[in-house]
């Protein structure tokens, strides 16, 4: 069962700002006005009366106040897209905003009451799996989380231990070391497939053999409940199952998320290929 989350919410604040796509709407500004519906646990500081537990809403009023006013976009997508981030990155409690502006003096030559774009951005549960089977092996991998970790749109959860296995898929090479790494993030599926290329990139990996040798890959095991298949990206990771040195990992770390496609748990899935699979990892 999903729990729902609890909210704080923050209605019509007014902001005197600047964007707009006419230049006119960039000198003399209008009214703006800004709804916020902010996802929190609200649980201890409404048990303790405590707002440093909380998420202080006259502080969100005010962020979201100057965030208006000291930029000027063309665009109310650009203005919902960017103050929502912010917000994010500013208010670590805050899992998910769905923001509103709203701009009623928008220069539109009809009768209308007020036009507007709501967005809902937050931070998405997603599972990393690492291999390495070249050079300093373990210096890749955590290499790879460090690159999470400086990235602010990442937020590195967990990660596991780091296991040894023997190749997989065919191809003769050495020895692998893998491991999961649990990340919350704000980037989509395919911003977050760019940013693992990246880092692969940024470690000398190259592309010779499928499935062969490689300093380091990165493979987007899951990402939230998100069910995708797509020319270059498949989510949940399409042979996840059948891998205990993803499986193991990613039980001691995740044991009870959930595929969403087999509706089993990790550790179930793990116990089944343990059952009936091949055997990779070295113990
Ligand atoms: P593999 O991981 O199968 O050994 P690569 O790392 O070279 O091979 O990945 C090949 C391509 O697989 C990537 O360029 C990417 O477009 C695609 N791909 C599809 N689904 C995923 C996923 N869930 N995570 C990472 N890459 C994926
Ligand atoms: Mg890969």
């Amino acid at each position: 069962m999903a729990i729902n989350m609890d909210e704080i919410i923050i209605e019509n604040l007014q902001v005197y700002a600047h964007h707009g796509v006419y230049p006119k709407e960039n000198e003399i500004g209008q009214n703006f006005y800004v709804s916020a519906r902010m996802e929190t646990d609200t649980r201890r500081a409404g048990v303790m009366d405590d707002l440093s537990l909380s998420t202080n809403y006259g502080d969100v009023c005010r962020f979201l106040h100057s965030f208006l006013r000291e930029h000027t976009y063309k665009l109310l997508e650009t203005v919902a897209e960017r103050a929502s981030e912010e917000l994010l990155l500013a208010f670590p409690n805050i899992r998910r905003v769905t923001l509103e502006v709203r701009k009623p003096e928008a220069p539109i030559p009809f009768p209308f009451q007020s036009v507007s774009v709501r967005i809902t951005r937050g931070w998405r549960r997603t599972y990393i799996a690492c291999g390495s089977n070249m050079g300093d092996r373990e210096n890749y991998l955590n290499t790879a989380v460090a690159c999470f970790k400086r990235d602010r749109k990442c937020k590195v959860v967990r990660v596991s231990d780091w296991m040894e296995s023997t190749a997989y898929g065919g191809v003769r090479q050495a020895d692998f070391l893998n491991g999961v790494i649990a990340l919350d993030t704000l980037y989509t599926p395919k911003e977050l497939l760019e940013k693992i290329h990246e880092i692969e990139k940024s470690q000398n990996r190259q592309r010779l053999v499928h499935w062969g040798p490689r300093t380091l890959d990165l493979d987007i095991l899951l990402y939230e409940d998100c069910v995708m298949d797509m020319e270059e990206l498949t989510i949940p990771h399409k042979d996840m199952r059948n891998r205990d040195f993803v499986l193991k990992p990613l039980s001691q770390i995740a044991p009870y998320e959930r595929h969403p496609v087999f509706g089993k748990s990790i550790l179930e899935l793990y116990e089944e290929l343990l059952q009936n699979g091949e055997e990779h990892i070295i113990e």
